[in-house]
């Protein structure tokens, strides 16, 4: 039903507007307290003798594009209670109206703290400008720090990691509670002591995902003894693949003894096709594998556990285009590779005369396919000793004999190929680290005790020892379903605040922002 309009429902409630005026852009709104009675702050008597008035000047949220001035007529009343100390008070109003020696409308506040969250202090300011807001950068500074509370919620999981304050310069500690999804805190710095004693106010901890090397772990079993800590998983995968580099870096001298003693034989032609027709093996068993799961009805989530592929690899899959991930390139020939090499081998080198065969076997492709992939042949047959000395970097060389391997081109399958007949001992670390990603993916702890017996008498022996020596906690990661990538995703936040705020941001003004916008 509609009601006739009441200026004082423009004003928070409790308030009774007594007259509106326009006093150039702006409205001066003068009000006054409902109710007669007011309440002695001291002793709590109610008391209904005024005493005299004074006007407070505070100010609300604009109204039609106006800013709004409100003029609260506020009483002075005598206590009457006897024995009470105060004399004489000030009314007070809700808090939800108004607050004691507050500049501004409690619902103001509320949208300034809102805007000072969100956007920080001087582009916050310039925003509040646009909305008729009346406040100054440091006004909104100062009501995100003095609304800031800190969370009361109990802490059973929590994520920890350094941030930097400036990049190798200073560094600060996150600490985020994974299962809210939330910071916690913010540590000045990354120092033992001052994270075990935060920790040792924290005791009803039970998981402590952390990354390995730093001293986090150190102070968590100082202060927390009985805690679970998690290695994380993303860091120990990380911590493989430098492991298998610096292997790599290690065993340079025979590689470039293997490199440099290669000349261009059969032989090693073979091994590289071999390697890539190995390649091409391997990823069609994937795909068989993960097509027979999805129609199983296994979810993709499941299916990642289960074959230790990448969520990305397992969609691409599913979704049929094997092109991006899967190298097309020869696919329709890669079956016949075999077949081919033979040919190749036993002194055919007659393009047309090779498709011939190989149609009569069954294949499909073109006559074109056939003579490119014997032009490639010649060609690479006829590189020269001196392309194949130059010898790739120990990162390079890394990166072919694990992530790259499926992509690599005819000239590095042939280094790779002479790299793993010569030095069998990196191979044996490759297929080490390997298992440890695959066994860090598919979270099989079965497979560790067993790992780290066998990597111990390998080129990566030094990181089984790291393993050995936190083996508590990366067990833990391959059981526990905890990890820090959530906090990482923090951090990231975390960064952005910080720039938003030119980098100048002290830490409790960051904690303000970061804690209370969640
Ligand atoms: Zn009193």
């Amino acid at each position: 039903m509609p009601a006739h309009f009441r200026v004082s429902s423009l004003i928070p409630n409790g308030l009774v507007v007594d007259s509106v005026m326009q006093v150039d852009e702006m409205l001066v709104v003068t009000a006054r307290a409902g109710i007669e009675v007011a309440t002695c702050p001291l002793c709590r008597s109610p008391s209904r003798r005024a005493h005299s008035r004074y006007v407070r000047q505070v100010s609300d949220l604009p109204c039609s594009g106006r800013s709004v001035c409100l003029r609260v007529v506020t009483r002075r009343f005598c206590c009457e209670a006897p024995h009470c100390r105060r004399r004489i008070f000030a009314e007070r109003f809700d808090e939800a109206v108004l607050l004691v020696r507050s500049r501004r409308t409690s619902r103001l506040d509320c949208i300034v703290h809102h805007l000072g969250l969100a956007l920080g202090g001087r582009p916050g300011a310039s925003l509040a400008k646009r909305l008729m807001l009346p406040v100054s950068n440091d006004t909104v500074l100062r009501v995100v720090r003095a609304r800031a509370r800190p969370r009361t919620d109990p802490l059973n999981v929590v994520g920890i990691d350094d941030w930097a304050f400036r990049r190798n310069h200073s560094y600060g500690t996150i600490v985020c509670d994974l299962e809210r999804r939330r910071i916690v805190t913010l540590l000045p710095d990354r120092e033992m002591a001052t994270v075990e004693a935060w920790l040792a106010g924290h005791p009803d901890i039970r998981v402590l995902s952390r990354d390995r090397g730093s001293g986090y772990g150190e102070a968590a079993s100082k202060a927390l003894p009985c805690v679970i800590q998690v290695a994380d998983r993303w860091h120990l995968m990380e911590n493989a693949s430098s492991a298998f580099l610096s292997a790599v870096r290690k065993s340079m001298r025979p590689i470039r003894a293997a490199i440099g003693a290669t000349t261009i034989n059969p032989e090693l032609l073979t091994c590289a096709e071999r390697l890539q027709y190995d390649g091409y093996l391997r990823r069609e068993e994937t795909i068989a594998k993960i097509l027979a799961l999805a129609k199983d009805g296994t979810a993709i989530k499941q299916i990642v556990r289960k074959t230790g592929h990448s969520r990305n690899r397992v969609r691409q899959v599913l979704r049929g285009d094997r092109g991006d991930v899967f190298r097309t390139r020869q696919s329709s020939l890669d079956a016949c590779l075999p077949l081919l090499d033979a040919q190749w081998a036993s002194g055919c080198r007659n393009a047309a005369r090779l498709w011939r065969q190989l149609k009569s076997d069954g294949f499909r492709g073109s006559q074109r396919v056939v003579s490119e992939w014997a032009t490639r042949r010649r060609r690479a047959e006829k590189a020269s000793d001196q392309q194949l000395q130059k010898v790739p970097s120990a990162r390079t060389i890394a990166r072919l004999m694990t992530t790259a391997r499926d992509h690599m081109s005819k000239a590095d399958t042939v280094i790779i190929a002479a790299i793993e007949a010569g030095v069998p001992t990196l191979v044996a670390a490759r297929t080490l680290t390997d298992r440890f990603h695959m066994m860090v993916r598919k979270r099989t702890e079965a497979d560790l005790v067993p790992w780290i017996a066998a990597a111990s008498q390998s080129l990566i022996a030094s990181f089984a020892t790291g393993i050995t020596k936190d083996i508590a906690a990366v067990r833990a990661a391959l059981v526990q379903p905890w990890s820090n990538g959530q906090t990482e995703g923090q951090i990231t936040k975390l960064k952005l605040v910080k720039r938003q705020m030119y980098g100048r941001a002290k830490i409790d003004l960051l904690q303000a922002r970061l804690i209370g916008a969640t």
